[in-house]
Formats: structure tokens, sequence, C-alpha cells
């Protein structure tokens, strides 16, 4: 899985880019604000169909008018495939942005996007991998499992539709509106759903958890490392019946996969509580790299890396060996302030250009 080249219009502080890209080790270099970033979360948003970063999409069209548009040649077991994503603001309403995605000129549906172009993606925001809620968490296995995981998306959507109609009728049994017993139909099909969810995100994490390690290990000199999936171990159905008097007092649902953590330990200890800058750092990329390995070992194709500002906060001995672990496996997209973190065998063989106000260059 490799992109070929990508063109941007209007994008972001890109009014108009057009760039190849090596098959191998890509280096981005550019001062604050000049649209590293922003280049990135344009592949991600092919891959993902929509953006880890923005609040509203309308954020993602520059300042030339109201449309944006992504384009890309990717190429995947020998074969092309044109991508393209138009991002169109609704007149009168600024917040509003209808998007047109196609394949090879089909249209898609931006939740039969995922998978068509696959990528791993960290940067900066990622560090709440390890810090933030679980919410981050959860985000981390679902983005994973809808680019692997034929349904997952589906049955993911399904889940959210259901779990909203539950927590409004929780909320009318409360009233008196309706009977305890009008739940029960939707708590079948909440279980449903969730138990698909439930298996994938268990046997996800079986698998990440060893890659994760070993990246982290390689890493942080030894350092160990461990995942597990926090759930209750009842059926989920079980779980909902025996909720439901404390969810009608709620007026909201408490048990679920859309509650469930995934508990991450560093050097024997909860990393949330825990880990120094650089723990967390390495811990989170160390993921990420697993995250690549299971796409590559579950698709066949090896996702394309994209590392936003990875190296700083490491110290020199977790960069190289980050660097080293990153290699030459496929395709990687890196970003960096400066060159100088990165060692000259590596800058040599990588194609290295510069970014600056939106404009894509040979460095100078
Ligand atoms: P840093 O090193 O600080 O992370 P960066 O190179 O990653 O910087 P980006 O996040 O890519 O920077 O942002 C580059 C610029 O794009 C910012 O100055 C931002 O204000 C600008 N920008 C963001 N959205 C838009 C938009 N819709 N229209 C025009 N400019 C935008
Ligand atoms: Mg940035």
């Amino acid at each position: 899985m490799r992109l070929v080249s990508l063109s941007l219009r209007n994008y972001r502080n890109y009014a108009r880019l057009e760039i190849e890209l090596s098959p191998r080790l890509n280096v981005f270099l550019g001062q604050n604000a000049q649209g590293k970033t922003n280049l990135l979360e344009a592949v991600s948003l092919l891959a993902l169909s929509s953006s880890q970063r923005a609040r509203r999409e309308s954020e993602l069209v520059g300042k030339l008018g109201p449309e944006a548009r992504i384009e890309a040649v990717a190429e995947r077991n020998g074969r092309q495939v044109e991508m393209s994503i138009n991002l169109a603001v609704s007149a009168g309403e600024s917040d509003r942005i209808s998007k047109t995605i196609r394949v090879d000129g089909q249209p898609r549906r931006a939740v039969d996007l995922p998978g068509e172009l696959r990528a791993t993606l960290f940067w900066p925001e990622d560090l709440n991998l390890v810090k933030g809620g679980p919410e981050h968490r959860r985000r981390f296995l679902n983005q994973m499992l809808v680019q692997v995981e034929k349904g997952y998306g589906r049955a993911l959507a399904a889940y959210r539709r259901v779990l909203e109609q539950r927590n409004s009728l929780l909320k009318s049994v409360a009233a008196g509106f309706e009977p305890p017993s009008a739940l029960d139909v939707w708590d079948t099909e909440l279980a449903r759903h969730g138990e698909l969810i439930l298996a994938a995100r268990r046997a996800a994490t079986d698998e990440l958890g060893p890659l994760a390690a070993g990246n982290h290990a390689a890493i942080a000199s030894g350092e160990a490392f461990g995942l597990t999936y926090e759930s209750s171990d009842l059926p989920l159905l079980e779980q909902l019946a025996e909720s439901k008097g404390d969810d009608v007092r709620r007026g909201s649902t408490s048990v679920g996969p859309h509650r469930d953590d995934l508990r991450i330990d560093v050097a024997g200890a909860d990393a949330r509580s825990f880990a120094s800058q650089g723990q967390q750092r390495s811990a989170v990329v160390s993921m990420k790299l697993a995250e690549a390995d299971l796409v590559e070992e579950r698709s066949g194709e090896r996702p394309i890396l994209l590392l936003d500002d990875v190296l700083s906060e490491l110290d020199g001995e977790r960069r190289s060996a980050l660097l080293a672990r990153v290699g030459d496996r496929g395709q990687v997209i890196v970003t960096s302030v400066e060159a100088e973190p990165f060692p000259a065998e590596l800058i040599e063989r990588a194609t290295v250009l510069c970014i600056s106000a939106g404009q894509v260059a040979a460095c100078a």
C-alpha cells in the first residue's frame, strides 16, 4: 500500500499542492505553522474519511472559496487506485459541509471508504491515548478495527444508534410514559451489535499487546509494556438486565463497549498515572507501530505510516531506536521541525522536502 501522488486544492493553508511520494521514507521539514500536520491530516482523511482533528469539517476548507479537494493516486497490490474527497461548504450555512467521495470515479459513502487506503497515523494529540480519558483508547481501537474488520464500522454505527434510542427510552420509562419492558427489544439489539464490537476489540487487544510490547522494548531499552481490555466478563444482555434500574434512574446506559477501557502498563505501572513524557510517547508510538503490524497481518498490506513530529521529547537513544524500528518497512511519511534528529544515513536514503507557508519544495 502506498501513496503515489497527492493533490490538494484550497485545503487548510494549501491553495494548491501537487506532490509525488517516494515508496519508502518521506521526510517533510518545516517551521511551526507551515502545513506539516495539515498535509498528514489530508492523507489520513483519505484513509478514514473524516478528520480526527477538525472539530468541524468546515475548518478544512481554505480561504479561496467554498470548496476544498483532496485527490490521490494510491497503489495497492500493484494496482493504481484514484481517490478523491470534495468538501463543499453549504451556501448560507458556513458550518455545514457536503462531502463527496469517489474511488476510481465511483461515488462512495463515507462509511465505506476505510480500508481502501490504509494508514496509521501518529500525531502529538495521540499522547491522549495514554494520559486522556477512556474515550481516546476506545477511539484508537475503533479506528484500527474499521480498517481491518469487515462489518465493524456498521456494527459501531448501529450500536450508537440503538444506544441513543435506548437512552431516550430510559428517560420515558423514568417519567412513567413507557413500561420498563419496552426496553427489552432495544437491549437485545444493543447486545447483538455490542457483542460483535467486544469480540473484535478483545481479539485485537490480544494481538496488539505482544506487538506493542516488542516495539516498546526495542524503543525503550527493554522496558516492560502491557495492554488489557477492561470490560465485564458477563454477556452484555445480562449486564443490561442487571443495570436496568440504575440506568432508568440515570437516564443513560452504564454498561457496554461505550464504557470500556484499554489499560496500558509501562514498566509494571498504570501508564495513565505514572508514565513520564518520554515513556508516554514511546508507549503511544509502540501502540501505533503495533497497529500498523496488525493491519498488515490482517489485510496483507502494510499501511502507510504517518508520523507527525514524533521525535520530540525522546532522548537520542530512543530516537535512533524508533527510526530503526520504523526503518524501511513500507511507505513512511515523517514530519519534523528540524533535520537534526534524523541520523545522516537515514536522511541520505529518504526523500526530504521542505514545507513553507503551504508550499512544498526541495529544501534550500
Ligand atoms: P507545528 O510545527 O506548529 O505543528 P505545522 O506545520 O504542523 O506546525 P499546521 O498545523 O499544518 O502547522 O498548520 C499550518 C497553518 O494552517 C496554521 O497556521 C493554521 O492556522 C493554518 N490553517 C488551518 N486551517 C486553515 C484553513 N482552513 N484555511 C487557511 N489556513 C488554515
Ligand atoms: Mg503540526
